[in-house]
């Protein structure tokens, strides 16, 4: 049995970044991982740019006091400037026109009259050189590297994307994610559950689990406790996949028959219990470049394992360079008593700065699970907090 961290850097050593390709970048490319550096094809802005409507002037010709000034010409956004400003002169423009040639400041219109035709009263006695300019290339020259290689895209970096002239870009793309629940009990949910039978929650569970994760899901249905119909679906689940989650069937008992299966069709096992709760029974096997994780069938213990493990290995697969999972030390938001035999993942809620640990009935408890942003990680053992006793949180 392993230590969590011990079995996630067994994990982690097993799980290289793929291939990347060309993407296109529309939103769904949002999560994605630029796999090349991505550099500014001009400056930005191409030119100084007013960044108020108002009047570019020579600072000089306001500083001295409130006098008039002739105006010479009218410059909307996206039109060009065709006369320099000299001495006593000014060019009405609009917030993101050019800076014309002999201007070196804009004063804001709040701040001018108008006192005949093309004459204009400014009163600014503070304006400076450089006043509401922001100057060529004050963003990004011609050149430089804006995006790194490694870089996840925000909206913000789809958005530099396309300043910089880019409709596509080399991209980790989206891990495949093969999804297998297990069990002679499991209906599907549109499917009324016989005796002794209840409805597959893991399957539409671990696929919007792997969606959130940046993999792509595929459901490959159920697997029943039956070698050869098990066999022939994990077969399909570890050609097509990056990575086979599969649900149930990994513990010990007589119709647990997931660790055979893989073991028969190739798979190698690097971590077959974990020294955690909920979830000890986890599994993690490769074939060649393929991750398979055999999760425990209890929904709560299925959901850990997922954030746990999982989710790591699709971030390095996608390309990020940093896996996670994100632990950060909160505040209890009231106290809490627990008494574990092993390290514990309690469901619980962000408040604020704080964490409130949820009601939860345990790894069969999915209805509880719901409102989680985070998880307690509890040491084993008797622990007593106090509220605001600072804990470890796992965030989800
Ligand atoms: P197992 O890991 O197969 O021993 O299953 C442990 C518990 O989880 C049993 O109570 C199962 O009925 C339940 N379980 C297994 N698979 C699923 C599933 N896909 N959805 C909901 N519950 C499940
Ligand atoms: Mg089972």
């Amino acid at each position: 049995m392993l230590d969590v961290a011990d079995a996630l850097a067994v994990v982690l050593r097993h799980a290289g970044r793929l291939a990347p390709a060309d993407g296109p970048l529309s939103p769904a490319a949002l999560g994605r991982v630029l796999a090349a550096d991505v550099t500014a094809d001009r400056d930005s802005p191409p030119f100084a740019k007013s960044l108020r409507d108002g009047y570019a002037v020579r600072a000089a010709d306001v500083a001295k006091g409130p006098g008039d000034l002739r105006i010479i010409e009218d410059v909307p956004a996206g039109a060009v400037p065709t006369k320099a400003v000299g001495p006593g002169q000014c060019t009405r423009l609009f917030t993101g026109a050019p800076i014309p040639d002999g201007a070196d400041a804009v004063v804001m219109q709040e701040q001018a009259r108008q006192v005949g035709i093309a004459r204009v009263r400014l009163d600014d006695a503070g304006v400076k050189p450089g006043q509401w300019v922001f100057p060529r290339g004050q963003e990004m020259a011609a050149g430089d590297v804006v995006l790194p290689a490694g870089t996840p895209l925000t909206p913000a970096a789809l958005g530099l994307l396309a300043a910089v002239g880019r409709t596509s870009a080399s991209l980790y793309p989206s891990p495949r994610v093969g999804i297998l629940a297990t069990g002679d009990e499991l209906v599907e949910a549109d499917a009324a559950p016989g005796p002794g039978q209840i409805r597959n929650s893991n399957g539409p569970m671990l696929a919007a689990l792997a969606a959130r994760a940046g993999g792509t899901p595929r459901y490959l249905g159920i697997g029943r406790d039956d070698k050869a119909r098990l066999k022939a679906l994990v077969r399909d689940g570890l050609d097509t996949s990056d990575v086979l989650l599969l649900a149930g069937g990994v513990s010990v008992g007589d119709f647990d028959l997931v660790p055979d299966v893989l073991a028969e069709l190739g798979v190698t096992t690097h971590v077959r219990t974990v020294r955690m709760k909920p979830g000890k029974p986890l599994l993690f096997g490769t074939r060649g470049n393929t991750l398979v994780f055999g999760l425990p069938g209890n929904p709560g213990s299925a959901f850990v394992g997922f954030e746990l493990f999982a989710r790591p290995a699709l971030r390095l697969l996608a390309g990020h360079a940093l896996p996670g999972p994100t632990v950060v030390s909160l505040p209890l938001a009231g106290p809490l008593a627990a008494s574990n035999d092993r390290p514990t993942y309690h469901p619980a809620k962000l408040e604020g700065a704080s964490v409130r640990p949820l009601p939860w009935g345990g790894a069969p408890d999915l209805r509880g699970l719901v409102p989680a942003d985070a998880l307690l990680a509890l040491p084993a053992g008797d622990v007593r907090y106090n509220a605001g006793d600072p804990v470890p949180v796992v965030l989800v």
